[in-house]
């Protein structure tokens, strides 16, 4: 099954790195040239934190602070939330849900060997993103889930979609009319 599948499995090795002391515009500029959503802060060459693209917004440019003179490791997040590559898959899914994260480092023999994002998940896996659950398509059951799709690709079945409203991944709403039955229609007859 997809999901049992080791985490590491579905990184990418290749990470683009910054000293920790660079400033967060330096971060920007080379996360835009590498068309990459983070970058990995580095301390003498050994990786100490990990700065996002929304690490940026939230607490660089929405607090209206020059990205030019504040440094990547006032903003970044340190130390950063890893799993072992051989972490099953499903576990760090759950994990990222429980703490929010779009975006997972892996370490092998205790060292950072790559990252992988909800983007990559979505690739290899039909997950459901709300219950970690997979949704079950014709071709795997006689009783297909339904589920509703996110205009980032993001799938959750359709009742878990009822329940979480905004996208884990995106933050869009994916649920705008939730529909609860009248209760003249649960007493038909
Ligand atoms: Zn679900
Ligand atoms: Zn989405």
């Amino acid at each position: 099954m997809v999901l049992d599948v080791p985490a590491g499995t579905i990184a990418r090795r290749e990470l683009i790195t910054v000293d920790e002391g660079g400033s967060v515009l330096e971060a920007a500029r080379l996360m835009v040239q590498n068309s990459r959503g983070s970058v990995l802060a580095t301390r003498s060459g050994e990786p100490v934190g990990i700065l996002t693209e929304r690490d940026i917004l939230k607490k660089v440019v929405s607090k209206s602070l020059d990205a030019a003179a504040t440094k990547v490791k006032d903003v970044m997040t340190s130390p950063p939330i890893t799993v072992d590559y051989n972490m099953p898959l499903r576990e760090a899914i759950d994990l990222m849900v429980r703490k929010g994260l779009r975006r997972m480092l892996v370490t092998q023999n205790g060292r950072i060997a790559g990252i992988f994002t909800m983007r990559d998940i979505l690739k290899h896996t039909r997950t459901c993103l709300y219950c970690g659950k997979e949704i079950m398509s014709i071709l795997e059951s006689k009783t297909p889930d339904p589920f509703i799709e996110c205009e980032c690709g993001s799938r959750y079945h359709t009742k878990c979609a009822e329940t979480v409203v905004n996208c884990v991944s995106c933050g869009r709403t994916i649920v705008t009319n939730v529909v609860y039955p009248e209760p003249s229609e649960t007493f038909s007859g």
